[in-house]
């Protein structure tokens, strides 16, 4: 029986579907944020580096769900990495976002070339935690090699490493790391956004096997996505800021895919991932300052 909540390896429960807003232009995004919160859904995740969070604080508020029923997630940006600048991202993203604990913190990128930034930083995040400052910690796109190489040199395991993953790009070994660590896998682009952002690549949403196994639900392409991840123990953070497609994305719950549906999918990984490479994530090129609250 699938639930609605994952339970991380802390005990601190996040819903299983959390709305994201990359790229949703700060005036959309209290809109996106409130009607998400009218839908159902109890988990936004944000970033420092989508220049959003004010307006994730404004459309908490104003979908008048008590901020105690609600899961905040933010990601500190690389531009503020090391430990006394982490700490202070902390103090910028809940400044913005109005609140005074943020539910999920996590490391945006590893810094492959400056990994003892990339430790400075997750020491940080412990003190938060410990501190109570923040509900749990984790990262973001850290492959095997930046995964192994922080357990070995920190304390809390991550509750989460939030990476790219959708039918076309699956990342099997590093999913079962995590499992092997009980880390939970949150999915980015998880309807596969990704695949829709290049004119040339083929997107996940015309993928006749999805199609077929929504015709046979009567469910649209996102829902099968979203249905399969959930059955995978995967977490979810779909973006939209149309309230139709919002709604159409938390409508989950009322179907069950086959174990042979679930495998039809698992055989359509490509290894080609939309994104970029972590290991080419440098200050370089991608820092960027965050402003001040
Ligand atoms: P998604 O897989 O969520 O897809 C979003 C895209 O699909 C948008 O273009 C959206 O358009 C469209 N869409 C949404 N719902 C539907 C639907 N039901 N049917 C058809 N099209 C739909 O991709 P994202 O890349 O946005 O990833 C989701 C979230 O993951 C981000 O918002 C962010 O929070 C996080 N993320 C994290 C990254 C990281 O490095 N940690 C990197 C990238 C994303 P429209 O808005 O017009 O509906």
């Amino acid at each position: 029986m699938t639930t609605s909540t994952i339970t991380l390896n802390n005990g601190v429960e996040i819903p299983a579907i959390g709305l994201g807003v990359f790229q949703t232009p700060p005036e959309e995004t209290v809109a996106a944020v409130a009607t998400a919160l009218r839908t159902g859904y109890r988990h936004i995740d944000t970033a420092a580096a989508y220049g959003n969070e004010k307006e994730v604080g404004q459309g908490i508020r104003e979908s008048g769900v008590p901020r105690e029923d609600i899961f905040i997630e933010s990601k500190v940006w690389i531009s503020d990495y090391g430990y006394d600048e982490t700490l202070h991202a902390f103090e910028k993203s809940a400044a913005k976002l109005g609140v005074e604990q943020i539910d999920l913190f996590i490391l945006h990128q590893a810094l492959p070339s400056a990994f003892d930034k990339t430790i400075a930083a997750y020491k940080a995040l412990e003190q938060l935690l410990a501190d109570g400052k923040v509900r749990a910690i984790g990262v973001s796109n850290f492959m095997p090699e930046h995964l192994t190489q922080l357990l070995e040199q920190t304390d809390v395991v991550p509750a989460v490493n939030q990476i790219e993953l959708h039918p076309y790009f699956q990342q099997k070994e590093l999913v079962a790391l995590h499992r092997k660590h009980g880390i939970t896998t949150q999915a980015w682009s998880p309807i596969g956004g990704i695949t829709s952002y290049r004119e040339s690549a083929k997107r996940s949403f015309d993928e006749p096997v999805i199609l077929t196994i929504g015709e046979k639900h009567g469910k649209s392409a996102a829902q099968v996505m979203l249905r399969w991840h959930i059955q995978n123990g995967v977490q979810v953070i779909p973006k939209s800021t149309k309230a139709h497609r919002i709604a159409e994305n938390f409508d989950v719950f009322d179907f069950e895919l086959t174990p042979d549906e679930v495998a039809q999918i698992d055989a359509l990984d490509t290894g080609v991932r939309g994104g970029p490479e972590p290991d080419v994530i440098t200050l370089e090129n991608f820092g960027k300052p965050i402003p001040e609250a």
